[in-house]
């Protein structure tokens, strides 16, 4: 993009700054039975928050709301529809990031999130936001691509329109990186006449999981194993949940188990997978760690618990090789 382009693109960013749009009601008051929901979630224990006797002892003299809920109050829920009472964004209040999209800038990710709490909210609080943008940084080049940083302030108020808290939210609006060139680019005599199938979703690989995965490609259903306790272990990871200890090697399973569990997948349908629905199993093997795999050679309607399976090593693709399990036949189960 040209420095003209970006002038223009920056000034009609700065006119967007501190335009305050709301308030965005909340759908129920500050209440005892969505804080005791958040902090078991948690797993805060606080009595402040789920005891009303001790709370009575506090302050405040009764439950409050942990701080860290202040966002929950004002969330839209499930249906994405706000509140009564909110007041949406007109059309003469621009939104930097709706401009930032228009201009290409359509990645975004999350950076940092900053809250401040001015008093505790207790039940009965009825709490409203509004949000404006307080800053735009200059372009920037990143690790994901050229964006520019956008700081949200959002001014929590209670019912008499006293601020109780804020939050600065920032994000990063990117121009995502330009994809390779795609075979429609070619003359269309040349193009494959067949369609290409679509290719399995890549397994999450790090320096912990790699031996798992090439293991497959060598054919081998590996399972790692503590060197110090012998305990065995899956999925893998860096440290012996039995003995702490960091040392650790792999084995082969025998490939035998048995279906511990089973989901069969009816959305989303994946053009990658054959089978509609798709049948996924949790595998307990016969060394005892358990897998989740994808199930081959029977009908969805017949997976059942406990049922003996055998993995079948499948080359997926160039890259990719997976431990599939099918029914073991009664002759080889005796
Ligand atoms: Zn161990």
């Amino acid at each position: 993009m040209s420095d003209q382009n970006n002038k223009e693109l920056e000034a009609l960013m700065a006119e967007t700054v501190g335009i305050k749009v709301g308030p965005h009601r909340s759908w129920d008051a500050v209440n005892q039975p969505m804080i005791r929901h958040w902090a078991e979630a948690m797993g805060d224990k606080n009595p402040r928050y789920t005891d009303p006797e001790f709370a009575s002892s506090t302050e405040e003299g009764s439950i409050i709301a942990p701080p860290t809920m202040l966002q929950a109050w004002t969330m839209r829920g499930a249906s994405w529809k706000h509140a009564p009472g909110t007041q949406e964004r007109t059309a003469d209040q621009p939104y930097v990031l709706d401009i930032l999209d228009e201009h290409g800038y359509i990645g975004v990710v999350a950076v940092n999130c900053d809250q401040e709490y001015f008093r505790n909210l207790v039940p009965g609080d009825d709490i409203s936001h509004y949000m404006e943008i307080e800053s735009i940084s200059e372009q920037k080049q990143t690790g994901l691509g050229v964006g520019y940083f956008v700081t949200e302030l959002w001014i929590f108020v209670d019912q008499n329109e006293e601020k109780v808290g804020e939050m600065r939210f920032r994000l990063l609006k990117f121009l995502p990186p330009k994809r390779a060139p795609k075979a429609a680019a070619k003359p269309a005599a040349e193009a494959d006449s067949k369609p290409k199938k679509a290719l399995r979703p890549r397994p999450g690989m790090n320096k912990d999981t790699r031996f798992f995965w090439q293991g497959l490609k060598e054919g081998k259903l590996l399972i790692q194993r503590c060197t110090s306790c012998k305990t065995l272990r899956h999925p893998p990871s860096p440290m012996c949940p039995s003995c702490r200890s960091l040392e650790r090697d792999a084995v082969e399973a025998s490939g035998k188990g048995v279906i511990h569990s089973y989901v069969n997948v009816h959305h989303p349908d994946l053009p990658a997978f054959d089978a509609s629905p798709n049948p996924v199993a949790l595998v307990e093997l016969e060394e005892g760690t358990r897998l989740v795999a994808g199930l081959i050679g029977i009908e969805p309607e017949d997976v059942r618990i406990g049922l003996p399976v055998q993995a079948e090593i499948t080359q997926c693709d160039d890259e990719l090789a997976l431990a599939l399990f099918r029914p073991l036949s009664e002759k080889e189960q005796g």
